[in-house]
């Protein structure tokens, strides 16, 4: 075992040196090897030693370098230093933190996580929730409160009785909600179709005054950071009307909630503390590895309600996961999320929030110094960018993507392709800025070059 592990950290402390130089993408042949991985199941064993010696010459080649500095798809946070080495020590761990009963640490790990975000985020003191796979299912959980609570106020026991016959449930969310909420809405019983959706603003906000009536049998949907556009719901006026009407609002905050813990953003998302529920990720801008995100209840007894469970061979524990998630056995995803925490502090989260923030910015300058048009108000980590017409864009965006400097996706903005950056990690630095940008740069005017056809002079 020593050996195996002293092998499997040389392994990974060679992989995470090389990863500022390689490739950003894997080449197609790099992919292509890990057919050698595949074919019918052998009918004997393989040493350790070879399985670890396999999965890194052929697996390492084809990861993407995602943890590296210059990758900029999606939203997407490096793992800490200290969190990719507290998972070794917990993977030789290996709880399952449903329950204190079945893992001390796993479970009481996640409970000082929970009340250090809730404290970071500053968000109302009692709230409590869990830590489960990302918004996506934060997304899930919170909105399985809301409809707990909201059809309690109404005299039905959803989690007995079913929707077939209950009182109608309105969910109101802006026309740029997240895909994960959407389908949140429908695991939920709710249809998506039936949401009503809010117009939104040019940077895709809700727009306050667009807000149908709501009523206490509303669930309204707000969005800190819109995925593209990293722009914040005016969740003040938002929450206020909500507030009258005694309707939920639940926050889809994954990455942009995270500006709250930052001085110099905070303000961005100002009201936000006013909401019932918060679906917010660790793995991006806390810098965690996956899988870990984040739902949070102002009154955790409604989710609580809605993912009950009971089994003769399950002790009550006070405030076990397994009460407040849809899940039973899970990863103590509460190790990593309280080392980046306790490793960072109050003053490290902030600075690598704004420090993104401010890369962000030079990245979209950068762009628009060499002619290229930014199409967002670049106030948080995210900046959107088209390169001509459409079809340039998309085609920038595949050759940056080849080119392999840096990574950066695709979108739809407003009708056109655009390509999406995304500052998220702790590991980026201006120079990664600058090369990316230089990068991105070269490849766009040669694209203009050579037009659509290849042919030089378009
Ligand atoms: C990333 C994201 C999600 C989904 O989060 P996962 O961690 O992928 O489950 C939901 N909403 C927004 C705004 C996001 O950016």
């Amino acid at each position: 075992m020593d050996e195996l592990l002293q092998d499997a950290a040389d392994r990974a402390a060679q992989y995470l040196r090389n990863l500022p130089e390689r490739r950003v993408a894997p080449s197609d042949a790099d992919v292509a090897q890990l057919a050698e991985l595949g074919g019918d199941l052998p009918s004997g064993p393989m040493p350790d030693v070879e399985i670890l010696a396999l999965l890194d010459r052929v697996g390492s080649p084809a990861t993407m370098a995602s943890a590296g500095p210059r990758y900029f798809g999606f939203v997407t946070g490096g793992a800490l230093p200290v969190t990719v080495a507290t998972n070794v020590l917990a993977g030789a761990w290996d709880q399952n933190a449903f329950s204190p009963v079945a893992s001390p640490v796993g479970a009481e790990l996640e409970r000082i996580s929970l009340g250090w975000l809730v404290d970071i985020l500053e968000l109302p003191p009692e709230s409590y929730g869990a830590l489960v796979t990302g918004s996506q299912q934060a997304n899930f959980c919170g909105l399985a409160a809301a409809r707990h609570a909201v059809l309690t106020r109404s005299g039905w026991d959803v989690e007995e009785r079913g929707l077939n016959s209950a009182p109608s449930v309105r969910i109101v969310a802006g026309a740029e909600a997240h895909a994960t909420l959407v389908r949140a809405v429908s695991l939920l019983g709710f249809g998506r179709g039936t949401i009503e959706l809010v117009e939104v603003d040019d940077q895709g906000r809700m727009r306050a005054d667009a807000l149908p009536p709501l009523d206490d049998r509303t669930v309204l949907c707000i969005q800190a950071g819109n995925v593209n556009s990293g722009a914040f719901d005016p969740a003040e006026s938002l929450c206020a009307a909500a507030r009258k009407a005694n309707a939920w609002v639940h926050v889809d905050g994954a990455f942009g909630l995270w500006a709250r813990t930052a001085p110099g953003r905070a303000h961005l998302a100002a009201g936000f503390e006013l909401a019932d529920s918060w679906a917010v990720d660790a793995h991006k801008w806390l810098n965690t590895p996956y899988d870990t995100g984040v739902v949070l209840l102002r009154q955790p007894e409604h989710l609580a309600a809605a993912m009950s469970l009971s089994a003769a061979y399950i002790p009550p524990a006070g405030r076990a996961p397994i009460d407040y998630t849809p899940e039973a056995s899970r990863r103590a995803r509460g190790i990593a999320t309280w080392a980046a925490l306790r490793s960072l502090g109050r003053s490290g989260v902030a600075d690598m929030v704004e420090r993104c923030c401010a890369l962000a910015a030079r990245f979209g300058a950068r762009l628009h110094d060499g002619g290229y048009e930014v199409l967002n108000d670049v106030v948080l980590n995210q900046v959107l960018v088209a390169f001509g017409d459409d079809e340039t864009t998309s085609r920038v965006i595949q050759a940056v993507q080849d080119d392999g400097t840096c990574w950066c996706g695709g979108t739809e903005w407003h009708g056109r392709p655009a390509m999406r950056i995304s500052v998220s990690s702790w590991a980026s630095t201006a120079a990664d800025i600058d090369r990316s940008a230089e990068a991105i740069m070269r490849v766009a005017s040669a694209a203009h070059r050579k037009g659509p056809t290849g042919r030089a002079g378009n």
